[in-house]
């Protein structure tokens, strides 16, 4: 007779060994959210590639990550060339890529007619053009692998709306079509392709703004943190039958929008 002796240890490792020595790429995995990404899938058991335009802060997230094997790349996801050079060479000295996360990400709130052109092209090359170009890159390699998966990092406002992000927002909602399109496109070669929007995180990026004026509105009194957005990072990564997807991380703010 076999007895199985289920512990906590036992649940870890089993979730572990599902991600062992999956090579992930965190694209904005230097600070805030990626940075939290990358260290939970380094902590399953991935090798991680931390990808971010400043070398050190990428080396650094490196650095702290759970377990040997990972590695920095420098690359302004927004730049063609760039990306498709950082991306042969992670496939020729890392190998195959399982999981792609996109969270490589600015913002640059302003009314609309106070936005400049040349801000609006900064958002839309690095928040959506930048995830087309990872994902492209990445596509061939993914196909070498079982279970691969990308998730991109939408935003509950890409979803609602909000004034003083219009073209935030649009490169947001872009997204989360392209996501659906990629996610079909895909899907016949096993690979999925989700997105998450979140609220309200900690970060830099929100790091101007007061909890206490913001938290109002949302029904769980709160801003998110990062390692909470993380956790629904890694479901989305692992959950075998969901692609398509948009999964909301926002403390229930868009049910109030
Ligand atoms: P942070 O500003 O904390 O981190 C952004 C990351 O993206 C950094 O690692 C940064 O590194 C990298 N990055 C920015 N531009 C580029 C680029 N052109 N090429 C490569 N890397 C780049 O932001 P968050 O962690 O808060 O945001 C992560 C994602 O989540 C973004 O897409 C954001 O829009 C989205 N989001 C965040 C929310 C929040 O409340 N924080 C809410 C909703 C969505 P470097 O500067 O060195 O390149």
């Amino acid at each position: 007779m076999k007895v199985t002796i289920w512990s906590e240890t036992t649940v870890f490792l089993s979730l572990s060994c599902r991600v062992m020595s999956r090579l992930a790429v965190v694209c904005g995995g230097s600070r805030g959210i990626g940075r939290a990404v990358s260290r939970l899938l380094a902590e399953r058991g991935c090798r991680l590639v931390v990808v971010s335009r400043g070398e050190d802060a990428a080396r650094t997230a490196v650095a702290e990550l759970h377990g040997a094997d990972h590695s920095a790349f420098s690359c302004d996801v927004s730049k063609e060339e760039e990306v498709q050079k950082t991306f042969e060479t992670i496939q020729r000295t890392c190998g195959n890529i399982s999981y792609l996360v996109n969270a490589a990400g600015v913002n640059r709130d302003a009314l609309l007619l106070r936005t400049k052109p040349q801000d609006m092209l900064s958002l839309l090359h690095t928040n959506l053009l930048g995830s087309m170009l990872t994902c492209r890159a990445a596509l061939r390699s993914m196909l070498h692998t079982q279970g691969a998966a990308v998730v991109n990092i939408g935003s509950v406002v890409g979803l609602k709306g909000n004034a003083g992000q219009c073209v935030y927002s649009a490169t947001k909602a872009g997204l989360e079509g392209f996501t659906r399109s990629l996610a079909k496109e895909v899907a016949s070669r096993n690979i999925r392709v989700n997105l998450l929007a979140p609220g309200f995180i900690h970060t830099d990026m929100t790091a101007g703004l007061r909890e206490e004026d913001g938290a109002r509105s949302i029904p769980l009194a709160r801003f998110g943190t990062p390692e909470e957005v993380a956790q629904a990072v890694l479901f989305l990564l692992e959950s075998s039958y969901v692609t398509g997807q948009v999964l909301v991380v926002d403390g229930g703010l868009q049910l109030v929008l």
